[in-house]
């Protein structure tokens, strides 16, 4: 592969190794207990998994965007769940506080969080709609030398684990939606007076990566939680959200990769009329053919959109194509993967429907596929760098 290196390579096989002799053994009862990969988490911080992208200074490797993509492609292959919680995490909670955060703030909740020590939750979506900001009742205003928050998010990732939410709430009179101001962001750290958890979501899928909604009731932080600039923080949102939407592209590859291998194992043992299936039938072939070429356009779509984004810029049209491209990908895989493992397939045990179910929420979940090609129309016809521009100064 054009972009492997030692350096990556190695990163590759501390990723790969994990997931063979720590993740596989439990994931599967982990998804059907629907238990939170707690220890897991802990364990990718300990390899330096979670924080390969973050500067050395706040406890990061200082590493690439294509090593980060390999890492997340090795854990999506044997346990999807793991790299939701972590990308939320890291990539939409830890990119904004490693975009928006002062030098102090970073020590104190950026560092424990890049070693897997501590866990942050990003709590922007509201009932509105998840892109529909306008629309959004949160509100901070500032009281003496406290915020006071109040208003309520659903659908957070992390919540109950997480040690540090990352709040999005209104602060100026309107939002503008032509400059995108309107919007601050607040620490606000687990026990917070007035910061309440809501019951668990039970979902399709990414079992045991806890989400639900979180209340804020007069919900009071110091001033100093203000992460970055006043009223001005949905360019950073939507640079994480760059930054997550290109990682998705590599969990739906990790998803697709373990299906075509799981269905390969099992047909070419299989037999059926007197062969294995796979020699039996052509179009069964064809099949993986198929699935083969979608693999390698979506590869070639993240590892470049990797490569871009190592030069220091933000492909904010590709990072959504990697997400939209990522969940079709998985999608196809898994869906072939369950049919072609026949009644087996649907048997929670056997280990191969737990992606299909994990590569539906890919679509929905972080920004429905819909919305982001209406986003990749927008990033593509606007020159929306200017955001990129306003967060960088
Ligand atoms: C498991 C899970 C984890 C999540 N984690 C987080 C988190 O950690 N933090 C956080 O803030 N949010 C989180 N979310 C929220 C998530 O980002 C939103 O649920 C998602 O973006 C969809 O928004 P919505 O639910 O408001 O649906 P809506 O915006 O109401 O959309 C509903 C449907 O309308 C259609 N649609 C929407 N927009 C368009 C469009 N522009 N063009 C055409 N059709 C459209 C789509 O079919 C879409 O599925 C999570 C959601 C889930 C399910």
């Amino acid at each position: 592969m054009w972009f492997m290196t030692e350096e990556r390579e190695l990163m590759r096989n501390v990723a790969r190794e994990f997931v063979e002799q720590e993740v596989l053994p439990v994931s599967l009862e982990m998804d059907m207990k629907e238990e939170y990969p707690l220890q897991l988490f802990r364990r990718a911080g300990e390899l330096g998994l979670i924080g390969v992208v973050y500067p050395e200074e706040f406890g990061g490797l200082g590493g690439d965007w294509i090593t980060k993509l390999l890492i997340t492609e090795e854990l999506s292959k044997g346990y999807p769940t793991l790299n939701i919680a972590i990308g939320a995490h890291s990539s939409l909670a830890g990119g904004a506080l490693n975009l928006l955060g002062s030098t102090e703030q970073k020590h104190k909740y950026l560092t424990p969080a890049v070693k897997g020590e501590q866990i942050l939750a990003l709590a922007s979506t509201e009932a509105a709609g998840c892109f529909n900001m306008g629309e959004f009742q949160s509100r901070a205003v500032l009281d003496g030398d406290e915020w006071v928050i109040n208003g309520s998010k659903i659908f957070i990732t992390n919540i109950g684990v997480a040690d540090t939410y990352i709040v999005t709430a209104r602060t100026a009179d309107h939002y503008d939606h032509v400059t995108r101001k309107g919007f601050s962001m607040f620490l606000v750290e687990k026990g917070t007076p007035g910061l309440e958890l809501g019951k668990f979501e039970n979902k399709l899928g990414w079992h045991g990566s806890n989400t639900g909604p979180v209340y804020f009731k007069n919900c009071r932080v110091p001033k100093e939680n203000l992460l970055g600039p006043l009223h001005d923080s949905v360019g950073a949102f939507a640079l994480s959200a760059c930054d997550e939407y290109m990682s998705c592209g590599a969990v739906g590859l990790g998803i697709a990769e373990a299906c075509y291998d799981r269905a390969l194992a099992y047909t070419k043992e299989r037999m059926q009329q007197g062969k294995s299936m796979y020699e039996a039938h052509q179009v069964i072939r064809h099949k993986f053919a198929r699935m083969d070429t979608e693999i390698e356009c979506l590869r070639a779509l993240s590892f470049s959109t990797a490569a871009i984004r190592d030069t220091g810029t933000y492909p904010l049209a590709l990072a959504r194509m990697c997400k939209t491209k990522g969940y079709e990908t998985a999608m196809l895989c898994a869906n072939e993967a369950v049919q072609l493992f026949g009644g087996l397939g649907v048997v929670r045990e056997t280990g191969v429907e737990r992606f299909l179910r994990d590569a539906r929420l890919l679509g929905i979940a972080g920004g429905a596929i819909e919305a982001l090609f209406d986003q990749i129309n927008m990033f593509k016809d606007n020159n929306m760098e200017f955001l990129v521009r306003q967060v960088q100064s």
